[in-house]
């Protein structure tokens, strides 16, 4: 605390009443000298007259003494009461000095606690408000800059964090961590929506549960239809969402923040709480940066995702390309493990194309290749290898079994072709075994073009395998490298 110069003070006080105490303390002992020098004079004076006329002027000079004592008596309490509310006056501005010495030194050391100020109406008081009006002022920056330099921080964290996610889970369980730092302990939920976005599933959550909202698709969310954050401070306000309001016995307060991914509004985060323990807006701020975060992120991820699958995908049909298929098989035709390549090419489709067109041509590329998917397991890889040859690559599976997955590949396609209502088309399948046939993509694909040739000259529209074929009538030219463009 600032040291209070106490003796100073006394000595200014002291100061100021100095003359009047002596006067007070002169007249006091003054009048009773003058009063025995009177006596003693009265004496010498009376002493040769006679002693009844010295009787009556010594009640002359008692008469006269009376007052001139009183007055003495009362000088001298005057000058004791001047010392004394002197020294009152001295303590209690020492007190109130104190005070402001107080105060001075909270706003000096940065405590910054709220302060009682003076209650006096003067210039001291007035010192003291002005104090506690600098100390309220600073305490408030302060805080505004503490929040600041929270927000900054978690924002750099939350940043660091996505740096690192390589998946869209990795980007939600960092959203969640962040949500938790923020709205410790009350309910908070990530809605996300899926790939047609007409509904919203949960992304994550936080919290003892989940908040629970009832909205089912980003259109029935007021906070993604207004693409902004919308803070309900009472579920029963006349403008609150209705999806709150319905849960007005449930909740009380809520946050929601859509979420922005490339440009589109495609889910929102929500974070519910008592009116006792509302949302401050510093809160709602830091919310809003976490989502910010999330949505750029998920973006990139999203964008990064699309352009491996485009790298990976035959954009005609949707099929593995080519290459991805030599990376993937690579995986399954590892030594000793039984799986069968088959060679799938379209029948007559050059005659197809002239005759209907190339986009009809396109067409039926495309419902052969979902007749492949629909009809073969999820494991098995399915690729467009070129032009209107596919290649599946069965993972353990025997040629056998393979030959009559074929057909039913075969029977498939021929009723979607009559479905569809397209021109007519059929296929014809070749089929090697491995580690029978060969053990490299290659060779397999080698071996059964062998077969899928015996399968044209056979007549088409059937599946042949390459262990079966006895005498082949010609060996098959070899495959062209080049893969003809999809259009
Ligand atoms: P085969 O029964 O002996 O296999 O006869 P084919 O007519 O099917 O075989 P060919 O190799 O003579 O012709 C293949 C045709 O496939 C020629 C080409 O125009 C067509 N084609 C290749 N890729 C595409 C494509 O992406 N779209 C369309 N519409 N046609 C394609
Ligand atoms: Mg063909
Ligand atoms: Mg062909």
């Amino acid at each position: 605390m600032l040291p209070v110069r106490a003796s100073g003070l006394r000595g200014s006080v002291f100061t100021a009443i100095v003359p009047s105490v002596i006067l007070g303390l002169a007249v006091a002992l003054g009048l009773p000298i003058a009063l025995f020098t009177l006596r003693s004079e009265f004496n010498r004076i009376t002493a040769g007259l006679p002693a009844d006329q010295v009787q009556q002027l010594r009640l002359l000079l008692a008469h006269a003494e009376v007052p001139v004592t009183g007055l003495s008596a009362l000088a001298l309490v005057a000058a004791l009461v001047a010392i004394f509310l002197a020294m009152h006056a001295v303590k209690r501005l020492e007190k109130r000095i104190e005070g402001i010495a107080e105060l001075a030194d909270s706003v000096l050391t940065g405590g910054l606690v709220p302060l009682d100020g003076d209650d006096h109406d003067d210039s001291l008081g007035h010192l003291a408000d002005d104090l506690c009006r600098i100390a309220g002022a600073l305490a408030e920056r302060d805080s505004s800059l503490r929040e600041d330099a929270f927000r900054q921080e978690l924002d750099s964290r939350v940043q660091n964090a996505m740096m690192l996610a390589e998946s869209e889970a990795d980007v939600y369980e960092i959203t969640r961590r962040a949500m938790d730092t923020v709205v410790q302990g009350r309910p908070a939920e990530l809605l996300m929506a899926d790939a047609s976005n007409a509904h919203l599933r949960i992304a994550t959550t936080c919290g003892p549960h989940a908040p629970g909202c009832g909205v089912a698709s980003p259109r029935q969310c007021h906070a993604v239809r207004r693409g902004q954050t919308m803070v309900y401070d009472d579920a029963r306000a006349i403008d609150a969402c209705p999806k709150l309001a319905a849960r007005e016995h449930e909740v009380q307060c809520a946050v929601c923040i859509p979420v922005n991914v490339m440009g589109k509004t495609v889910g929102v985060m929500h974070a519910v709480t008592e009116h006792s323990n509302k949302f401050t807006a510093q809160s709602v701020r830091e919310l809003e940066s976490v989502v910010r975060h999330l949505g750029a992120h998920t973006g990139m991820i999203r964008a990064l995702e699309t352009s491996q699958l485009q790298a990976q995908t035959d954009p005609l049909t949707g099929l593995l390309n080519r290459r991805s298929l030599e990376t993937r098989s690579a995986a399954i035709l590892t030594e000793g493990a039984p799986a069968a390549v088959l060679v799938a090419d379209l029948d007559h489709f050059k005659k197809l194309n002239d005759t209907y067109g190339h986009d009809a041509g396109d067409r039926a590329l495309r419902l052969y290749s979902q007749v492949l998917r629909q009809t073969l397991r999820p494991s098995d890889l399915v690729a467009r290898f070129g032009g209107e040859e596919f290649v599946c690559v069965l993972p353990g599976v025997d040629v056998q079994t393979a030959a009559t997955i074929a057909d039913r590949v075969r029977e498939a396609l021929a009723q979607a072709v009559q479905q569809s209502g397209g021109p007519k088309f059929t296929s014809s399948f070749g089929l090697a075994g491995h580690p029978v046939h060969g053990v490299t993509l290659d060779e397999l694909v080698q071996a059964a073009d062998t077969a899928l040739y015996v399968a044209k000259k056979n007549g088409r529209d059937r599946v042949e395998v390459v262990g079966a074929i006895e005498n082949p009538a010609e060996p098959p030219k070899p495959k062209p490298k080049v893969v003809e463009s999809a259009a």
